[in-house]
């Protein structure tokens, strides 16, 4: 049910760099709150990568996006941080020190700084314009992001799509699955020489079946089981698949959604801000991680983890106009909480 809380900072989105922030909010004794649109925290890394290693965290010579997730997770546990999950933030009124945000689920959040840590917006899977579509997601049947390998040993798959991801996980899956379909709308497929060779070797074993040039067409199955997919070619041919999953890869939607009303600068799906403050056009509002852009900005968690720093070290004077924040090394600090 909808919850009404007061904080000094809230924190939209819940990714790495959201939860690095709600770490130094911690340990400058402010108070925050995570809120995501998602169920669960850990924004790109936990929803598709969980177990793909990320080698450029500094002092991780390799490190899987579930892990760091976790790791994260662990270091702002001292702070009892409130996290408001599965439920986008729609609207964001008042002014510097006295803020309101507002969730779909209608959630009202009282917050005297904002920081905006919404990655790409709320971004999602680009989904197939087929019929009864919802009831397959809900089961399973359908799933846009390989969370977990082992779900799919023994499965009948049809992957769709032409780019990286759908040759990456046609290869990584045919080692398990009984038998893959790869679905495509033209005769070529976009990927690197080594991954297409080792595609057509997965071929030639009949691990993989190249269906092409196919599109999906329609589902049919029963209670949100899968039976087979039916594929039809441009000029309507069509074909049935016998599958009981269906992994279309046809990329992700990298829309600001809410963000765009809120009255914040935008520029191609990002946010213009003061690259010494993270600070955006709004006083007090500021944006951080890959949502956030500048002279220089790099995508990268690193840098979002030192915007985040930065961010709230600037929030600090908003929160409390009366004492100076002076600069202290974690070590002098003690144990965080
Ligand atoms: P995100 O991780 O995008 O999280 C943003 C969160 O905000 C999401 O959970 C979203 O649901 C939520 N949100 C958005 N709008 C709202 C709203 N209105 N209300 C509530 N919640 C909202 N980076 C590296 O540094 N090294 C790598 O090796 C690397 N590999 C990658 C591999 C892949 C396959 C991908 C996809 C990305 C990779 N990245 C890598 C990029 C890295 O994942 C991103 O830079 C990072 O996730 C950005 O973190 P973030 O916290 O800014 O945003």
């Amino acid at each position: 049910s909808p919850q009404t809380l007061s904080t000094d900072i809230a924190i939209v989105g819940a990714g790495p760099t959201a939860l690095f922030a709600a770490f130094q909010c911690g340990m400058l004794k402010l108070k925050s709150i995570l809120i995501d649109a998602l169920d669960s925290v850990g924004g790109q890394c936990t929803a598709l990568y969980p177990e793909k290693p990320i080698y450029d965290i500094p002092a991780h010579p390799a490190i899987e996006g579930g892990a760091l997730i976790a790791a994260l997770e662990a270091q702002i546990a001292p702070f009892d941080v409130p996290r408001l999950l599965g439920s986008r933030v729609e609207k964001l009124t008042g002014h510097r020190g006295d803020f309101q945000l507002t969730t779909a689920r209608g959630d009202i959040i009282h917050a005297k700084a904002v920081i905006i840590a919404a990655g790409a917006g709320a971004f999602g899977p680009n989904r197939p314009p087929l019929q009864g579509l919802e009831e397959y997601e809900q089961t399973g049947a359908i799933q846009y992001y390989v969370k977990k390998r082992s779900d799919f040993a023994g499965k009948r798959i049809v992957i769709a799509g032409g780019g990286d991801s759908a040759l990456d996980w046609a290869l990584s899956l045919s080692d398990i699955a009984e038998h893959i379909y790869l679905l495509h709308r033209r005769d070529r497929f976009r990927g690197a020489p080594e991954t297409l060779s080792r595609i057509e070797s997965q071929i030639q074993k009949g691990r993989i079946e190249k269906v092409v040039p196919y599109q999906l067409h329609a589902l049919h199955g029963s209670g949100g089981a899968l039976s087979h997919v039916e594929v039809s070619t441009l000029s309507g041919e069509t074909r049935n698949l016998e599958a009981d999953t269906l992994l279309p890869f046809y990329g992700l939607s990298t829309d600001l959604g809410p963000i765009a009303l809120w009255g914040i600068n935008t520029h191609r799906s990002t946010v213009p801000v003061t690259p010494a403050t993270l600070e955006t056009n709004i006083p007090g509002v500021f944006a951080i991680g890959d949502i956030a852009t500048y002279p220089g900005k790099l995508k990268l968690i690193l840098q979002g983890f030192s915007e985040a720093a930065m961010a709230v070290h600037a929030s600090h004077a908003i929160i409390h106009p009366d004492t100076a924040l002076h600069f202290e090394y974690s070590t002098s600090k003690g144990v965080p909480g």
